[in-house]
């Protein structure tokens, strides 16, 4: 069954309430999503989250990298059967994008709607591909930067539903304060770890961490811009939190540095980042077979269709140290599916089993939230 037909939607949908961290603060979602079709009419939707600071892509990039260099060189081919995810992966070209890392919002977009496709074609649910190993996958909350009291509120909120795991914003003035009134909100029994995106000094990040370590601090995720991985080892030797690396972890390659150098004690894998879930799965399990641990995380914003990828993928790891996303209507004004993705108490959420990625994208929300549509089809 041949492709021969893909729409391109760049969404906007508003927030609930706007996210912010020290790299940015964002009032809606910017989604790219995917939608393709083969001969018979079977349709199949990714996503992918262009961020200049994680991969280098932004919307138009990303639209134009998909127009112009992927989509024309899976067009009209033959898509392999749903049997398995590294062949269905392999049928996407290996491309790059000048000034970016790698245009991987780009290539998770086409291969999340090329998996969908060819599985829905077959009838067949993504655990087919990537077998559970649990019943259920257990989300983090995760606090905004912002005024300290309103971070507080969101810890109370938080221990109010039940969540044992949550991450805090970090990489500001008040650093300290706001880990300690955060930690004294949640209470001692909830696990907590810390994000800076990149803020901190070396000196900065060995100040703050040293502090806030007797509140109990599971892992703090990105202390030190993205660079050599060296500074990140030397750092690991001289603070008593383990390290997880998110925006210095894109590629396989920065997985093979990060390994190599003893750089870290966690990574933070994310589909739209990692460039889709066959790459993503690969870097998590040679994380590891390296005795690193995982954390599935998410893009802030995303829909239901990357949150979907990221449950399956949750869920189908041997081990996984923490789960973000599927924050839906918790953020989102609308979502795009008919089954709601959003966790509930305690931070759960049960596995999704219908055909491909297990929910059913609503077409008409998607034009509604759309700044703009591409429509793409074969050349011939
Ligand atoms: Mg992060």
């Amino acid at each position: 069954m041949r492709l021969v037909a893909a729409t391109l939607y760049a969404l906007r949908i508003p927030f609930v309430e706007s996210f912010s961290h020290s790299a940015t603060e964002r009032r809606w979602s910017d989604s790219v999503v995917v939608r393709v079709r083969d001969e018979a009419g079977t349709e199949g939707f990714g996503e992918g989250t262009p961020r200049p600071y994680v991969t280098g892509e932004i919307v138009e990039t990303m639209l134009e990298h998909l127009t112009c260099e992927l989509w024309p060189r899976v067009a009209d081919r033959e898509l392999p059967p749903a049997c398995n995810l590294e062949a269905l992966a392999a049928f996407l070209p290996e491309t790059s994008l000048a000034g970016a890392i790698a245009p991987h919002a780009s290539r998770a977009a086409l291969e999340l709607a090329v998996l969908d496709c060819a599985l829905r074609r077959a009838g067949r649910p993504l655990a087919t591909l990537l077998p559970p190993r649990r019943s259920r996958v257990t989300y983090s909350g995760v606090i905004t930067a912002g005024p300290i009291p309103r971070a507080v509120q969101h810890a109370r909120q938080m221990r109010a539903i039940g969540l044992h795991d949550v991450k805090v914003k970090v990489g500001f003035d008040d650093d300290i304060a706001r880990v300690t009134a955060v930690r004294e909100a949640l209470g001692h029994d909830a696990s907590l770890r810390l994000d800076a995106n990149g803020a901190w000094s070396f000196e900065r990040a060995v100040h703050v961490l040293n502090a806030v370590a007797p509140l109990g601090i599971a892992a703090v995720e990105q202390p030190l811009p993205r660079g050599p991985v060296e500074d990140l080892a030397r750092l690991r030797q001289a603070i008593p939190v383990p390290i997880m690396a998110d925006e210095s972890l894109v590629t396989p390659a920065d997985a093979e540095a990060l390994i190599a150098g003893e750089a870290v004690d966690l990574f933070n894998v994310r589909i739209s980042k990692c460039g889709g879930l066959a790459r993503s799965l690969a870097i998590a399990e040679r994380a590891a077979k390296a005795g690193v641990g995982v954390q599935v995380g998410s893009q802030v914003g995303e829909t239901a269709i990357l949150s979907a990828a990221g449950r399956h993928l949750a869920a189908a790891l041997p081990t996984v140290a923490f789960v973000e996303g599927s924050f839906g209507t918790l953020l989102l004004a609308e979502d795009v599916s008919v089954e709601s993705v959003r966790f509930g108490h305690r931070g759960e959420a049960s596995l999704l089993t219908g055909p491909g990625l297990g929910i059913r994208v609503v077409e008409e929300r998607l034009r509604r939230r759309t700044v703009a549509v591409h429509e793409l089809t074969t050349a011939g």
